[in-house]
């Protein structure tokens, strides 16, 4: 039984005591506990998704004003925006826009109208 049930068993019991000024406190205990709950796991999902950025990051190569992931040594997905990823460690994307030029859809930074793509990247044209 997790600490929130025993919170909620022991509230009816003191409902059943009749002493309101003691039910009001557990009341209130009850819901600082499910406030650091919740915090806890707010931490927990931070620290996961921290977790994998930092692995992604060892797997990203920066090329060409953008990030493209890397397999081995070989560029397998991108272009990636690297303002999004350096700001918020978040692999966006990079799509061509109407315009011909690149774009993040995210962050709306423009590119330069000539990204390659990751087989371009591999094997560049001799
Ligand atoms: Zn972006």
């Amino acid at each position: 039984m997790g600490i929130i049930d025993q919170g909620k068993e022991l509230l009816d019991l003191l409902q059943k005591i009749d002493n309101l000024d003691l039910y009001r406190r557990m009341l209130d205990l009850q819901r600082e506990v499910m406030a650091l709950d919740q915090q806890l796991r707010d931490q927990m999902r931070e620290n996961e998704r921290l977790r994998e950025a930092f692995v992604l990051k060892g797997k990203l190569k920066f090329a060409h004003d953008a990030y493209y992931l890397l397999e081995g040594d070989q560029a397998v997905d991108g272009p990636f925006c690297t303002k999004c990823w350096d700001v918020d460690q978040c692999t966006v994307r990079i799509i061509q826009a109407a315009d011909m030029r690149y774009m993040c859809p995210k962050c709306q930074i423009k590119l330069p109208p000539r990204l390659p793509s990751p087989a371009q990247l591999n094997n560049p044209p001799a």
